[in-house]
């Protein structure tokens, strides 16, 4: 069972003791001074359970010599209630201790300063707040963490309800936080006393049989003991073993997952400390020939590290009497990072640079932070942000393999899906298959523990949309989501560029006139846009016609139609003009309209009327020029000439195909052209179709079409 190590007794020289081992002399009077003024400002005040409040920092102080804290972090940990609850001041901090003491006191004090509102708010709050400190210096976390062990080592203080409440949060955001962390030794007595609070009588039923059980245990692991350190002394190997005493809430984690008590217990555990790598695996191999292994239960840390750091290698052996050992055998240094995860670096630490180290790490080694990041930058709901830090980041607890063998950490119910965009976005969106532990598996299987992963890809792979469906993670939808938004987007783009370029060949301007930068930047003025690429997208989605942005630079002229129809001038023609007899009447060739569209008559200066579809963004609606027009009848044999883009998700060449379609309607092409040739195809069709009917019928057809995105009239 965890001791509880909470003192009332302890004071400055009990830290100092510790510190002594690790801390010169300078550092050594830097902590004194900071004792000096916590103790003056917390001078008179007591906590709930009654002793002097001095004593709550200096044992978060104790705690934190416990993982070999720089003295900075121990100044600060002293210190670290006096902001909040003292006169106190900054100032006060700094001259004394300089800037960085300050910076650690400033940081815990901002996570502890939370406003409670609605449950999801407090829980932003707090995570936000976290991810803050972290983000600036990891030792503001680690303190907080030692903050909390203490308190919840004198949880008993305060009333049942709020116990529960601090247990609650305790096992929810600084257990998995200490646990990314690696600080084990943090994590385990908090998860211990989280539970203990929670759900007393679990907690005290097991603690009661493992010591019923106790005596008899270990004479067992004695035994064990004696026998190990014969063998590994016969092979010289200088070594520690140490009896293990797993935790009691690993054992109800284990009985909550359905397994008998007795499964438990009768699972006896040691570790074996060595000095090298090499005598880890010396060691594992001279077990393995006078034990006989459990099959399946070896795992080789050493090679393959987890997320958080920790390296060891286990197995488990039938040992004396037919008892099973669970044997974790590490280096003594492998040890201290298992223990104390990131602050190990305090132990190690070279020159002044060990927090920046462990800052550096942080960063660098931890996924889970890059996680939270990411997050927190993204554009979410703050309900959405909760789940995703809670489900995804915080209670990761899959590890699977790429075929190289590196870890990746999933959620439960993670999909190859996203272990591919978790190993990279390009991954994720050039995905064709998965391969788990060499069988093919359809993309919602469900990823487990230890599983080999190996993601196959296609160059001209793309997401789908039904990914949005399959995915687990809230980071997977986000990227297949902007990989959507960004591919119409680009779209946009290009048919924007596109139909700018043809309007100025249209109207014989050359490129140079309107794309130079003088002419640019009045476009840009008078649309109120910042560049080029928004100018064609504004063209492209249709939020500027391509006419009116020449018009900016270049007035309008009346341009000859090309294709200029006289309309024989009796009761046969198939247009008719609103109140007008005997007109010449002609299809605008920007959006040519066929029989059937909806349409509009524009009466040019010189040409009679020319006739568009509705929805032509050339024709500027609030003109007087503008009459009514209408269709008269159809005429039998007679075509209109019009054209259709097709947007691909391709890079093939499909013009066969799309021609092989628009003749089994009985439509003439006559011309076919690729418009964007680099990636993803994009086609200009232009056709003679006798009616606006069939060439509905073409353009629901050609949308059919696996490679197509969209069809669309094509109007200059
Ligand atoms: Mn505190």
């Amino acid at each position: 069972m965890t001791k509880t190590k909470e003192r009332d007794d302890i004071t400055i020289d009990d830290v100092l003791e510790k510190v002594k081992a690790y801390l010169n002399e300078d550092e050594i009077e830097n902590i004194k001074k900071a004792y000096y003024l916590a103790e003056e400002k917390h001078m008179g005040q007591y906590r709930k359970s009654g002793e002097e409040f001095i004593t709550h920092p200096l044992n978060v102080a104790l705690i934190l010599t416990g993982v070999y804290a720089d003295s900075e972090t121990i100044e600060a940990a002293l210190l670290h209630d006096t902001l909040e609850d003292t006169d106190c001041s900054k100032e006060d901090i700094e001259m004394l201790l300089g800037p960085e003491v300050l910076k650690l006191v400033d940081g815990v004090t901002k996570i502890s300063k939370i406003n409670f509102s609605t449950e999801n708010e407090y829980l932003i709050d707090y995570y936000k707040k976290i991810i803050v400190g972290m983000s600036e210096d990891v030792r503001v976390i680690i303190i907080k963490l030692a903050d909390r062990l203490h308190n919840m080592r004198t949880l008993f203080a305060i009333p049942e309800e709020r116990q529960k409440v601090k247990a609650r949060e305790t096992l929810e955001i600084l257990v998995p936080i200490a646990h990314h962390l690696g600080i084990y030794k943090i994590k385990s007595e908090l998860e211990d006393l989280s539970l203990r609070y929670l759900k007393p009588d679990v907690f005290y039923d097991i603690a009661e049989k493992l010591n019923t059980t106790k005596l008899e245990r270990d004479e067992v692991v004695d035994l064990m003991k004696k026998k190990l350190t014969n063998i590994l002394t016969e092979h010289n190997i200088h070594h520690e073993i140490k009896g293990r005493s797993k935790s009691i809430y690993s054992i109800y984690n284990k009985l909550d997952k359905g397994k008998k008590f007795s499964d438990i217990y009768d699972l006896l555990a040691l570790r074996i400390l060595v000095d090298t790598e090499q005598d880890c695996y010396l060691a594992l191999g001279i077990i393995h020939s006078k034990f006989r292994p459990l099959p399946n239960r070896f795992k080789d840390y050493i090679a393959m590290p987890k997320v958080n750091m920790y390296q060891s290698l286990h197995t488990t052996v039938f040992g004396v009497d037919g008892y099973l050992f669970e044997i974790q055998i590490r280096t003594y240094d492998m040890n201290e990072v298992a223990e104390n995860g990131v602050a190990s670096h305090w132990a190690y630490k070279e020159g002044k640079n060990a927090s920046q180290l462990m800052q550096s790490n942080t960063e660098q080694k931890l996924q889970f932070f890059k996680a939270i990041i990411d997050l927190s930058n993204n554009k979410m709901s703050n309900e959405e942000f909760v789940n995703s830090v809670r489900d995804e980041v915080l209670n990761n607890n899959i590890y699977a393999f790429t075929p190289k063998g590196d870890v990746i950490e999933l959620p439960i119910g993670a999909t190859p899906i996203d272990f591919a965009y978790k190993i990279h976005t390009k991954v994720g969106e050039t995905m064709v298959g998965a391969i788990v532990n060499n069988n093919i598996v359809p993309l919602d299987y469900e990823i487990q523990d230890n599983d080999i992963v190996k993601i196959n890809t296609k160059k001209d792979g793309t997401p789908s949309r039904e990914w949005l469906n399959i995915a687990k993670m809230t980071q997977t939808k986000n990227k297949i989501k902007s990989y959507f938004t960004k591919n119409e987007k680009e779209l946009n783009i290009e048919k924007g560029k596109y139909s700018l370029e043809k309007e100025m060949r249209r109207r014989k301007i050359p490129k140079d006139d309107i794309l130079n930068d003088k002419s640019l930047q009045e476009i840009f003025k008078n649309l109120k846009i910042d560049s080029l690429e928004e100018l064609y997208l504004t063209i492209g989605n249709g939020k500027n016609a391509p006419n009116a942005v020449i018009n900016i630079i270049k007035k309008p002229e009346e341009e000859a139609p090309k294709k200029v129809q006289i309309v024989k001038e009796n009761n046969d023609t198939d247009l008719v003009v609103a109140g007008i007899e005997k007109v010449k009447v002609n299809l605008a060739n920007c959006c040519n309209p066929v029989y059937g569209d909806e349409i509009i008559g524009y009466i040019t200066k010189s040409n009679g009327i020319s006739v568009h579809l509705k929805n032509c963004h050339n024709v500027e609606m609030l003109d007087n020029r503008v009459v009514d027009v209408s269709w008269n009848k159809e005429i039998p044999g007679k075509n209109y000439f019009t054209s259709i883009i097709v947007y691909t998700n391709s890079i093939d060449n499909n013009i066969p195909d799309i021609v092989s379609h628009v003749q089994m309607f009985n439509i003439a092409v006559d011309m076919i052209k690729t418009i964007n040739d680099e990636g993803k195809k994009i086609y200009e069709v232009d056709i003679w179709v006798n009616n606006k009917e069939k060439l509905n019928k073409l353009i629901l057809d050609l949308e059919k079409c696996e490679y197509t995105i969209k069809v669309e009239r094509f109007i200059r």
